[in-house]
């Protein structure tokens, strides 16, 4: 089994790589890979630029030592920021990964998964609008492999007062033009929401347009790798997914479930 989404200490983790690879191993899993934030703004919780080149290396010597008993790969959680996507294309393309997570976390100055303090500027329905406009031009901006926790506006029940199918509808036509793979983040189920990201119900309009998914937990603690994949399993199956994506130099493969 593989867990694409995971952070370290280089970003808002609070393990090293080591002690997370030791983790994945003891779980039994066949590969993890690692996705620290990257990050364009001067946050505490994504690497700076200027630290790049010490993940790199971080990267290289844990594979070294553990790459005998666990595939490794080398993922980052890039923020998207509508018109910053040279800057960002110039990030990824310096880096040797094997994938990238697009993730919006920002509107405008405001990080919604982290400070709760706005909630309430706009009605839910106009505040589901402008996250999913961003969504949709992080997925048609062909910068990313995968994109991060779908509906994680959704994190602290901040729900829609209307039916939003249309604009999942319209979201999910963006992402299969883009080509793009959604992950199953587990983690979701530990927030307020509790409830993966993306909700079943998105899952069902993902598989729907055809859209390939991976799986991952957004481990920040050793503990949290491959945090309820049974039950994550059992959901994409019942969907009708019957394969996951892998990633490897950015090229995709596929493994059955
Ligand atoms: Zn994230
Ligand atoms: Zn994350």
């Amino acid at each position: 089994m593989v867990d694409y989404h995971t952070h370290s200490l280089l970003s808002d983790g609070t393990a090293s790589y080591e002690q997370m690879v030791l983790a994945a191993i003891e779980k039994g899993m066949d590969e993890v890979g690692f996705s620290d934030h990257v990050g364009l703004k001067p946050v505490t919780w994504a690497i700076q630029e200027v630290d790049l080149p010490v993940m790199t290396r971080q990267i290289e010597e844990i594979r070294e030592k553990y790459g005998h008993l666990i595939s490794i790969r080398y993922g980052i959680e890039m923020d998207y920021f509508p018109g910053r996507e040279a800057e960002i294309a110039r990030i990824i393309d310096s880096l040797p990964l094997d994938y990238v997570i697009g993730s919006v976390h920002f509107i405008d100055d405001w990080n919604f998964d982290g400070d709760e303090s706005l909630y309430g500027k706009w009605s839910n329905d106009e505040l589901y609008g402008i996250y999913y406009r961003l969504l949709q031009q992080a997925a048609a901006s062909g910068l990313f492999d995968t994109l991060g926790h779908l509906d994680i506006i959704k994190k602290f029940c901040v729900y829609p007062e209307s039916d939003q199918t249309p604009l999942y509808e319209e979201t999910a036509r963006i992402i299969r033009q883009a080509g793009l793979v959604v992950e199953l983040n587990t983690g979701g189920l530990d927030k307020p929401c509790a409830e993966f990201y993306p909700s079943p119900r998105w899952l069902e309009i993902l598989f729907a347009h055809d859209i390939p998914v991976t799986l991952s937990s957004d481990a920040h603690h050793p503990s949290q790798i491959a945090r309820h994949y049974s039950q994550a399993l059992s959901l994409l199956k019942k969907t009708g997914y019957h394969q996951i994506v892998r990633f490897h130099e950015r090229k995709r493969s596929w493994l059955r479930i």
